[in-house]
C-alpha cells in the first residue's frame, strides 16, 4: 500500500513509525515531514491545507491511503477533497471537524446528545458576555469560539480577569476565532484524555493519557503545546472509560449521524473527572501531540491496522490487544519556548540512543543542515519510552534525554509527577 501522511511534527513521526511496523506499508510519504521522519520515509514539500494540491500529489504518486495528522487541513476540508477524488482517508470531514473548530458547536452537540459538560452560553458581543459573567461570578472560563492554538482559553479565577479576557477576545486578540465567545462553568477535578477511533457509529477506545501543558515544573508558568505525557492515565479507570463511552462518546456519534455528518477518524476526548464521573472539556478531531507518540508506542504494529480499519469502516470487527505496559514521552524544547526562541541550534548524541519498540526519539521541530540535525521549532524532540511500569518508562526516557547533547534546549524533569510522587 502507498501511504501519504500529512503533517510534520512528533505526532506524524509516530504515525509514520507505526505504519512502517506493518507489512502492508510499501511506500510511505510524509508531507512536509521533518529530519527524523526523513530517516524512515520520503518527505515531500506540499501545502497540506490546500485540498487541490494534496489531491494532485496523491494522484501523481498513486497513493492508496491518506492519514491526516493535524487539525488545520481537517478544518480546511482537505479530507472532503480527497474523498471526492476517490481516496481512502483517515480523518473527519470538514463538517465533523467542527467538533474542534467551534467550541459553541461542540456544546450544542453535547446538549442535543445529553453528554455531561460544563454549563455554557455563547455571545457575539462583549456587553452580553460581561452581564453573564457578572451574574455567574468567578471562577469561570472564557473561550474564543474558534481555533486559537491552545491560547484562546482563559480560566478566570476572578470576575475582573474574566471581564479582561472578554475585552481581549472581542478586541481581536484571536482574530476571527474570537468573533464569538463561549463562557463556561468552571469544572473542578482531574483532567485526562481518552482516545477513540470512530468510523461513523462504531467506536473503539485505543488508550488514555495525561499531559503536562505548562512549561514549568510542578505545572507552573505559561501554557505550551504540551511538555510531556504518559499513558495509561490511572484516573481514567475501566469504569470511567465505560461511562465516557456510554454517556459522552456514543451519544455524540449518534448526534453527528443524526445531523448527517458522521464522524470518522480519531476522537480526542478531553475530560474532567471528579468522583469517578467524567464531563467533557473538549473534543479534538485528531491525535494529541505528544499523546500520539505514547499511544503509537503502546499499540505498536497493530496501530496501523486499526487506523486502516477505521478509515474503511470495519471497526465493528476490530479489537485492540492490550499489553500491560506504560509509556512516557518527554518533550525537549528550544530555550525560550513558549516565548521567543532561536532556530538552527545543533543537536547531537541522537545516534547514542538505540531505537527499538521500547525507546524512540520522535522528532517535532527539526531539520537537517548538511549532516547535522538542527532545531527548527519550539518543541523539538519527543523522547519516548515504554516499559512494564511508569517508573521504568520514566527512567528510560530521562536516561535517553541525558544522552542527547543540545545545550540550547531544555525539558521538564517532572513528567508524570502526579502519578509517581
Ligand atoms: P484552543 O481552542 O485555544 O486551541 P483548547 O482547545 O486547548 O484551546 P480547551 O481544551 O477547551 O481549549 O481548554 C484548555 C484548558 O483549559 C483545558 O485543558 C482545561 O485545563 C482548561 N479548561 C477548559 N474548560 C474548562 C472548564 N470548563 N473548567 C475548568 N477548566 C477548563
Amino acid at each position: 500500500m502507498n501511504i501519504l501522511i500529512l503533517g510534520g511534527g512528533g505526532r506524524e513521526h509516530a504515525l509514520a513509525w507505526a505504519a512502517l511496523q506493518n507489512p502492508k506499508c510499501d511506500v510511505l510519504i510524509v508531507a512536509p515531514g521533518n529530519a527524523g521522519i526523513a530517516e524512515i520515509a520520503t518527505c515531500a514539500d506540499l501545502d497540506i491545507n490546500d485540498g487541490a494540491e494534496v489531491v494532485a500529489f496523491a494522484e501523481e504518486h498513486s497513493i492508496d491511503f491518506v492519514i491526516i495528522g493535524p487539525e488545520a487541513p481537517l478544518a480546511a476540508g482537505v479530507s472532503d477533497d480527497l474523498r471526492a477524488a476517490g481516496f481512502l482517508v483517515f480523518g473527519p470531514s470538514q463538517a465533523a471537524a467542527e467538533l474542534e473548530a467551534s467550541k459553541g458547536f461542540t456544546k450544542e452537540v453535547c446538549d442535543a446528545a445529553g453528554a455531561p459538560t460544563a454549563a455554557w452560553a455563547r455571545f457575539d458581543d462583549a456587553e452580553g458576555a460581561k452581564t453573564y459573567v457578572r451574574a455567574q461570578g468567578a471562577p469561570i472560563v472564557v473561550k474564543a469560539d474558534g481555533l486559537a492554538a491552545g491560547k484562546g482559553v482563559v480560566v478566570a479565577m476572578t470576575e475582573a480577569e474574566a471581564l479582561d479576557a472578554i475585552d481581549d477576545m472581542f478586541g481581536g486578540a484571536f482574530g476571527a476565532a474570537g468573533a464569538e465567545v463561549v463562557i463556561e462553568e468552571f469544572m473542578d477535578g482531574e483532567e485526562a484524555s481518552f482516545f477513540v477511533l470512530c468510523d461513523g457509529l462504531d467506536a473503539l477506545p485505543i488508550g488514555t493519557a495525561q499531559d503536562h501543558k505548562r512549561v514549568g515544573e510542578g505545572d507552573t508558568g505559561p501554557n505550551t503545546g504540551g511538555m510531556g505525557a504518559y499513558s495509561p492515565a490511572p484516573v481514567l479507570s475501566d469504569e470511567v472509560a465505560q461511562r465516557t463511552m456510554d454517556e459522552i462518546v456514543r451519544p455524540t456519534l449518534a448526534e453527528m449521524v443524526r445531523r448527517g455528518t458522521p464522524y470518522q477518524g480519531v476522537l480526542y476526548v478531553g475530560l474532567m473527572i471528579k468522583d469517578g464521573a467524567p464531563r467533557l472539556v473538549e473534543y479534538n478531531v485528531r491525535f494529541g501531540d505528544p499523546e500520539c507518540q505514547i499511544l503509537m508506542m503502546r499499540l505498536g504494529a497493530q496501530a496501523f491496522d486499526l487506523i486502516h480499519a477505521c478509515a474503511e469502516g470495519r471497526l465493528a470487527q476490530a479489537r485492540v490487544t492490550w499489553a500491560d505496559d506504560h509509556a512516557m514521552t518527554v518533550v525537549m524544547a528550544a530555550n525560550g519556548y513558549p516565548g521567543a526562541y532561536e532556530k538552527g541550534s545543533k543537536i547531537s548524541g541522537l545516534d547514542r540512543i538505540g531505537e527499538d519498540s521500547f525507546h524512540m526519539v520522535f522528532h517535532a521541530g527539526t531539520k537537517r543542515d548538511g549532516d547535522r540535525v538542527v532545531a527548527s521549532g519550539g518543541r523539538v524532540l519527543n523522547v519516548t519510552a515504554r516499559a512494564a511500569t511508569l517508573e521504568a518508562a520514566r527512567e528510560a526516557a530521562y536516561r535517553n534525554v541525558d544522552s542527547i547533547d543540545w545545550p540550547d534546549g531544555f525539558c521538564r524533569r517532572d513528567i508524570g509527577w502526579r502519578v509517581l510522587s
